[in-house]
């Protein structure tokens, strides 16, 4: 079986996912003499940045995605398919997917990376991680589920177990999914349970490190750890979940907190894919390439984003971080770098430009780090909302996210809070 691509003089530029980094790349070549092809088991783009939103319902799960359809609608040599990517063959040139094989000229494995469990299968099967559009609704669901449970609960460790979230890693998600946690513990939920008593929800933080956000400066870290204290989180510092069997967490030496609720944010590993040289792979599951983004052990065949492990800038001896800004940078340099191949010129090396990094706590509560100014509060908020507002893709999504925005922070009126349930045939 074929995906049924057709076949064009043009050289074929396979692309595995249409994350940040696939999606630029591809964007990037548009115009230029390759005929390019976007595979993802999913027929949209997600903006990853903001589904803590949709897993606490300030968001419609539609204002953070874009069909892929949609976005290359005007563009020619252009084709999708929904498929998922299962063995690559490189000696072969050759990939098999769920549906079907394909060809290429030059492979691009822009596939991610995955929730990392650390091998801990009680983990793996009780808790929430939070990295797709899905997993996020699920997250939804579940949250307001727990609290109807809690009403009806028969008893008070019952509905302690149902009100208490526990979140695990305290990165930028974790911190984010804590503050928004709270900001509905706070603001929103005493007003649609009037007969439930909120001060009795925990809201625990769980973070490995000794500080928060220990990718930013230390003020960064004790300004968040500052913030979520004053909204009733509660922090555990250097501590380790060592299980949880979806009633308790299970951390430290011996220490326990009930809870139905348990939401992963500690780690990701790179997706993998059967068929490459083991010693393609580096630390995290990232696929070790070059300065150019191919992959030493297999000619024309490059790795870019989350699952690229660039070797050689040294700023970066362990790899760039696995956000947004690398993946689009190393897309649009393997752009240009595909296009000089052709034309038998001379490549130039990935260089990774740091812009910065943030993250929100809160209403009027975020921090920020340019390259040569860090701030908090009101204004870092506000720098927040305007770059992912800027970074969202089509003119709908950013007034429907903006509207949402503006909409919530005068009526503490998250519109959202729908459980859904899917229904299997
Ligand atoms: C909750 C959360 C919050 C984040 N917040 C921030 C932030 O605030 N700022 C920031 O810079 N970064 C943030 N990140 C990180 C950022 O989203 C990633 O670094 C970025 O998405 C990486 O881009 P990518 O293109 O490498 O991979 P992704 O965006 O993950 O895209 C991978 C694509 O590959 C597809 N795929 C995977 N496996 C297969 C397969 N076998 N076959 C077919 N398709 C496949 C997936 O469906 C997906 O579309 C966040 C991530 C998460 C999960």
């Amino acid at each position: 079986m074929s995906l049924n691509i057709p076949t064009t003089k043009a050289p074929r530029v396979v692309i595995i996912g249409g994350g940040f980094a696939g999606l630029e790349l591809a964007n990037k070549l548009h115009g230029q003499n390759f005929q390019v092809v976007i595979l993802d088991k999913n027929n949209y783009h997600q903006f990853q940045p903001l589904l803590y939103q949709v897993a606490t319902a300030g968001l419609e799960p539609s204002s953070i995605a874009f069909p892929f359809r949609k976005l290359f609608q005007k563009q020619e040599n252009f084709h999708f398919r929904m498929v998922e990517v299962q063995e690559i063959y490189p000696e072969k040139k050759r990939l098999l997917t769920n549906k079907g094989e394909i060809f290429y000229d030059y492979l691009v494995i822009a596939n991610g990376a995955g929730n990392n469990f650390f091998g801990n299968t009680n983990i793996e099967k009780y808790a929430y991680p939070m990295k797709s559009i899905s997993e996020a609704l699920a997250l939804r669901n579940t949250i307001f589920q727990r609290f109807e449970n809690a009403l009806t609960a028969e008893n008070t460790k019952e509905k302690e177990s149902n009100l208490n979230i526990v979140v695990v890693g305290g990165g930028p998600t974790g911190v984010e999914v804590a503050g928004a946690l709270s900001e509905m513990r706070n603001k929103i939920l005493p007003k649609d349970y009037p007969e439930m008593d909120f001060t009795k929800m925990r809201i625990i933080l769980i973070q490995g490190d000794k500080r928060l956000l220990s990718s930013m400066s230390e003020e960064s870290s004790s300004k968040s750890d500052y913030y979520l204290k004053s909204m009733n989180v509660e922090i555990y510092y250097n501590s380790k979940v060592t299980n949880y069997d979806g009633e308790h967490v299970f951390f430290n030496e011996n220490e326990t907190i009930p809870t139905k609720t348990l939401i992963w944010a500690a780690g990701v590993i790179g997706n993998r894919i059967n068929g490459l040289n083991e010693n393609c792979y580096g630390p995290g599951g990232r696929i070790i390439v070059d300065q150019f983004n191919a992959c030493i052990q297999h000619p024309q065949l490059f790795a870019i984003g989350d699952i690229a492990l660039v070797n050689g800038d040294e700023n970066f001896p362990k790899g760039h971080p696995q956000m947004a800004q690398p993946a689009i940078q190393q897309g649009k340099r393997l752009a240009k770098n595909l296009i000089k191949i052709q034309k038998n010129e001379q490549l130039i090396p990935f260089k990774y430009k740091d812009l910065g990094s943030m993250a929100t706590i809160g209403r009027n509560k975020a921090v920020v780090e340019l390259p040569s100014w860090k701030f908090q509060g009101f204004f870092a908020w506000l720098v927040w909302i305007v770059v992912h507002l800027r970074s969202i893709l089509g003119i709908k999504n950013r007034l429907a996210v903006l509207v949402n925005w503006i909409w919530n922070y005068f009526t503490y009126n998250l519109s959202l809070r729908l459980i859904i349930k899917s229904k299997d045939k």
